[in-house]
């Protein structure tokens, strides 16, 4: 089961659809270096709908965000003290 937190419910189609060739533009992949993560946070506030603590104070993220996420997440990667967020184009 994939517990990776969701955008929206499953089955559950944006009213906002994001244009295919934005998607293409802004397709990104995130990994976090969970050596370096301390759970400081700074990435859920800036970045809520990618980042979140889970219920045992766990870091779930999305992996592969797209559409507008793109610069919150750089905006999250830099203010992440242990800088443990990682972005591949
Ligand atoms: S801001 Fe960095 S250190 Fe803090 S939870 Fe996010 S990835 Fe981990």
């Amino acid at each position: 089961m994939d517990s990776r937190p969701r955008r929206v419910a499953p089955g559950v189609q944006s009213q906002h659809a994001v244009p295919a060739d934005l998607i293409e533009r802004t397709r990104m992949r995130i990994s976090v270096d969970r050596s370096l993560c301390e759970i400081h946070g700074e990435c859920t506030f800036i970045a809520p709908q990618v980042f979140a603590l889970n219920d045992s104070g766990d870091l779930e993220y999305v992996e592969d965000p797209t559409g507008g996420d793109s610069e919150m997440v750089r905006d999250a990667a830099s203010a992440c003290p242990a800088q443990a967020i990682r972005m591949e184009p």
